[in-house]
């Protein structure tokens, strides 16, 4: 095995997984810096081809635009990780290390081990600035994988200038493909190790980013922003299990806008629309951190409050619904909602709070509305 076979090897795994993210591409990879990965990875593919093939090619091929298509790829590399984490990209630094690596790698010319150096060193400060903001920028959930990445780059950053300097100590002035493997088959080694863990672990993170975000999006009311009905089913079984294992009280209050049938038709269904997002906004603000709030459905919205009993959710819920009434700057109509507010009892299950909060709602639409009642 010489070095030549295992760079031809490294090609051809940039190569398969160039061409497996072609043809799996969506439209949210622009989103989260996928589709950049996929130029970057296709184009470090065709520079390690172009690069295996030194002195079987005319220099200008592999040398000089081998090593360019390399400095695009390390550039890409570095601009989609930071589209990923939502950072700023500086493209001139990085266009302008393009241009010094080809400079140096047209001068160097059949001498690879010239640009081989050059770009050790400076290929090993972006691959630990990769790693530093993989690190210290963890998105919500993807701290782990995010790490071992990271891992991955920082020793990316410090194995590709200790070989620049092996290659400077050993003073040869051959083809460095021709060097005799020793220290240098650990090196391709580790280069294939990161490979596999640095494009699976960008592609993981897409994949568990894009999950996260579908199952915020099925937990969202999208008129309102507020979490919808599924988000409070989950929400409540959550209660009710911590109360059964703590014996700690919570409340479960539905809510339920007053004569929201003449305001559209007053104002349309686009004013109704807008009515509830302005009644949601107002009602989150009111509760604040003292729940959650949700919407049920229709012109209903339920509220959660935690480690709260029967009087004091009364008293919270009487300020709230104080709050919500008052007509808003910018609103021709004041709003109200009638309240009904059901406490945890051992035994009950997610249906049968609702259907006391339900019951206390009705009492309180009943006796005239914007009003609370208590189960
Ligand atoms: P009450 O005081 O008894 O609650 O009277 P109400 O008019 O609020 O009650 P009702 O249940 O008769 O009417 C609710 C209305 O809410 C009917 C429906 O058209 C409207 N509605 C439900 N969902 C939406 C929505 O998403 N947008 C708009 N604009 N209207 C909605
Ligand atoms: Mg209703
Ligand atoms: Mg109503």
């Amino acid at each position: 095995m010489d070095l030549r076979t295992l760079f031809y090897a490294q090609t051809g795994a940039l190569i398969a997984t160039a061409a497996m993210l072609w043809i799996a591409r969506a439209e949210a990879d622009s989103r989260n810096g996928l589709r950049t990965w996929t130029f970057a990875i296709t184009s470090q593919g065709v520079a390690y081809l172009l690069l295996a093939s030194a002195g079987r090619l005319p220099v200008l091929l592999t040398a000089v635009l081998g090593n360019a298509l390399g400095a695009l790829s390390v550039a890409l590399f570095m601009v989609a990780i930071r589209q990923f984490l939502g950072l700023r990209r500086d493209v001139r630094w990085l266009s302008l290390m393009v241009v010094a690596v080809t400079i140096v790698a047209g001068i160097g010319g059949a001498h690879y081990e010239i640009a081989t150096m050059f770009n050790g060193v400076i290929y090993g400060a972006v691959q630990l600035l990769n790693g530093q903001v993989l690190w210290v920028r963890p998105s919500t959930g993807l701290r782990r994988i995010q790490r071992v990445v990271s891992v991955f780059y920082l020793l990316m950053g410090l194995v590709l200038p200790l070989r620049a300097a092996a290659l400077a100590l050993t003073g040869t002035h051959r083809d460095y493909l021709d060097l005799p493997l020793d220290w240098q088959a650990p090196v391709y080694v580790f280069g294939f190790l990161f490979i596999i863990v640095t494009n699976l672990g960008f592609v993981l993170m897409c994949k568990m980013r894009a999950e996260d975000e579908a199952r915020r999006q099925a937990m969202t009311d999208e008129l309102t922003g507020l979490a919808n009905r599924r988000a409070l089913s989950e929400a409540i079984e959550r209660s009710l299990a911590q109360s059964v294992s703590h014996s700690r009280p919570f409340a479960m209050v539905m809510a339920d806008l007053d004569h929201f049938k003449s305001i559209n038709d007053r104002f349309g269904h686009h004013g109704g629309d807008a009515a509830l997002t302005a009644f949601a906004q107002r009602l989150s603000a009111a509760v604040g951190s003292e729940g959650l709030c949700f919407r049920y459905g229709g012109e209903e919205f339920g509220v959660l409050l935690p480690d709260t009993n029967a009087a004091e959710a009364l008293r919270l819920i009487e300020r709230v619904r104080q709050e919500v009434a008052l007509p808003a700057e910018g609103h021709r109509h004041a709003l109200s909602a009638s309240f009904g507010v059901a406490t945890w009892q051992s035994g009950d299950t997610a249906d049968t709070l609702l259907g006391r909060a339900d019951q206390a709602l009705y009492r309180a639409k009943a006796a005239g509305r914007n009003r609370a009642e208590v189960a």
